[in-house]
């Protein structure tokens, strides 16, 4: 076994997969897979695929590519606002994506003229997250605009909460999306055909509020890969959790202070860690890092191992208070639970072999 590793549960993440697709569509809800998490990896995408999965989104240009040639024939989504030295390209790959500037829906405009195809656009609207966006007083002038153009079609609005400024989907937020719709469509004198919501953490309010009737399409990505809504946090029941899990190998186990000794750069702040003094511990140094993971992002799976903290190429762990840790040998190996941001890291680190379950 090489290590660092990834143990990466597929037939989990097919349930998941085919749980929320059959819960959100029988209450009229569109699914839009998120594969943004697993850079375009094809035997986790298989999960999607087995699972019967028909739209799916993504935020780069090579894993969409992958996943074409692969022969998935499904709806394709342009996850983040394309970069427009991309467009020509990404034309040919994309059924949609979402937009907020007038000027990449005209270059989309002319590549999909040029192919003879329509490309669907659905404006995403800032409703306080602080990520991509119209303001809600700017969407009748990017529609009305998209309305004129050829070759694309406007086929609704969006918004995104929770990412940057870590903004909950609630009632107040999610209602003033269907208002715009709804202002929107009396404005252009034609019906949208999707209001599109997202991500895992708009599930909670979607179900709980009944919301659904007016939010017919909803992007999910961390639920169906870990079973885990990190801004509501919680773990969604019925789902199976963190089906990815690092394993990392001890390289250097030792009794060591945990007060540092010297002084201390950065005005005497250091690297920002939490350096609590302690006392003598026990500590495992693990060879996996910054550049693997996100090292917030780990949970031991044995009880009493906290991590400390993480270079490029160490992960430093308290393992005082683990049960067993006396029988614990340099070479041994620690499991990990992962959040979205170390599963991301993992996927896309080149140092991580893969282990599909
Ligand atoms: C990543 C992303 C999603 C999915 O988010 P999850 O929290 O993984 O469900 C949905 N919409 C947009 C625009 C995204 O960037």
């Amino acid at each position: 076994m090489k290590y660092p590793s990834l143990d990466i549960y597929i037939d989990k993440i097919r349930e998941n997969a085919v749980r929320l697709q059959k819960e959100l569509s029988e209450q009229g809800v569109k699914l839009t897979a998120v594969v943004k998490g697993f850079a375009g990896d094809l035997k986790v995408f298989s999960a999607y695929q087995q699972a019967g999965i028909v739209s799916i989104a993504d935020s780069r240009i090579e894993n969409i590519k992958h996943f074409r040639a692969a022969g998935y024939p499904g709806e394709i989504i342009m996850l983040r606002i394309p970069m427009p030295s991309e467009i020509a390209e990404l034309t040919s790959y994309i059924d949609g994506s979402l937009i907020s500037e007038s000027r990449t829906a005209e270059l989309f405009s002319l590549q999909a003229e040029k192919l003879g195809k329509v490309i669907d656009l659905i404006i995403m609207v800032d409703l306080g997250d602080r990520r991509e966006g119209v303001l809600a007083a700017d969407l009748p002038a990017l529609a009305y605009k998209i309305e004129k153009l050829p070759g694309v079609n406007l086929k609704g609005i969006g918004t995104n909460l929770g990412c940057f400024a870590g903004i909950i989907p609630d009632l107040e937020n999610s209602q003033q999306l269907i208002r715009l719709k709804k202002d929107l469509e009396r404005e252009l004198g034609r019906d949208l055909a999707i209001l599109s919501a997202g991500n895992t953490a708009t599930i909670k309010v979607l179900t709980e509020a009944q919301l659904t009737g007016e939010i017919n399409n909803l992007r999910v990505g961390e639920a169906i890969l870990l079973g885990s809504d990190i801004i509501n946090q919680r773990l969604l029941t019925g789902y199976n959790h963190y089906n990815f899990r690092l394993k990392a190998e001890i390289i250097e186990l030792k009794e060591k202070p945990s007060r540092p000794e010297g002084e201390m750069a950065f005005g005497g702040q250091g690297r920002d860690q939490h350096l609590e003094d302690k006392g003598w511990r026990k500590r495992a140094i693990l060879a996996v890092g910054k550049q693997d993971i996100d090292y917030q992002g780990l949970y031991p799976e044995a009880a009493g191992i906290e991590v400390l903290g993480a270079s490029s190429d160490h992960l430093i762990t308290d393992i005082t208070e683990m049960e067993g840790q006396k029988e614990l040998r340099v070479g041994d190996v620690l499991t990990f639970k992962m959040n979205y941001s170390a599963m991301l890291r993992a996927m896309t680190s080149a140092y991580i072999s893969k282990n599909y379950l």
